[in-house]
């Protein structure tokens, strides 16, 4: 079994699920007392959220290349990035570490193009709805129409995201409005929905909606537990 290297910490909240669900994951593929072999690094995430919001990308990115180069150094044979966002410096991270990188745009993309979907809906940070990096890899590498809520809407997911997810707060209130987001890109001709920010599953679940969702922490999980094993 090859070790699983995590950056994580954004948040914290999520990288508890990636490391629930990677251990699930060999559990399951293993039985017994089979558990993952994981080097994590788990930043502070109080500065890069400042850095990202100040636009400062490459002073995100010196934080993570050092995280990551810990990871390498703790043994890792390859590298997660827990979080879709912070993958707008995965270019710089990957050339800065000799371990392959998972991209989780592709570790998702993956999973539409086995179930042949062609139009899908994303969820995220505005980072992530808005810019290329990874809207612009799946429509570029995978040939998909990516559909994005409208600009009042992305708000209300970009705060929700940052203002409760990542401090554990899972509001009922938040939910029925990404429900009815989700609904509105259905309605649209969305197919599924990428929940495309990692703490979204703590919020929503399959069970919530009929809309196909694409939870990226379970996705990016599972796609670690096979390259390890
Ligand atoms: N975990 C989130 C994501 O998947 C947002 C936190 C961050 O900005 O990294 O995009």
């Amino acid at each position: 079994m090859k070790t699983i290297g995590l950056l994580g910490g954004m948040s914290w909240e999520s990288t508890l699920g990636y490391y629930r669900a990677i251990n699930e994951g060999i559990k399951s593929s293993l039985g017994g007392l089979h558990s993952a072999k994981i080097a994590i690094y788990s930043v502070d995430f109080d500065p890069i959220e400042k850095l990202q919001h100040n636009d400062d990308w490459e002073g995100t990115a010196k934080i993570l290349i050092e995280a990551a180069i810990n990871v390498q150094s703790a043994g890792a044979d390859f590298l997660l990035i827990c979080t879709n966002t912070m993958h707008k410096v995965a270019p710089q991270i990957e050339a800065a570490i000799n371990i392959p990188l998972l991209h989780i745009a592709d570790a998702t993309a993956d999973v539409l193009v086995k179930q042949g979907i062609k139009t899908v809906g994303l969820l995220g940070t505005a980072f992530t709805m808005e810019q290329d990096f990874y809207k612009g890899r799946l429509s570029e590498n995978y040939g998909l129409t990516v559909l994005v809520p409208n600009e009042a809407d992305r708000a209300i997911v970009h705060n929700v995201i940052y203002k409760e997810l990542c401090l554990g707060k899972a509001l009922p209130a938040s939910k029925a409005e990404y429900l009815r987001i989700i609904e509105s890109l259905a309605k649209q001709g969305a197919e599924a929905v990428i929940l495309g920010c990692t703490e979204i599953g703590m919020l929503l679940e399959q069970a919530d909606t009929k809309v196909t969702l694409l939870d990226t922490t379970t996705i990016h999980a599972q796609k670690a537990v096979e390259y390890a094993l």
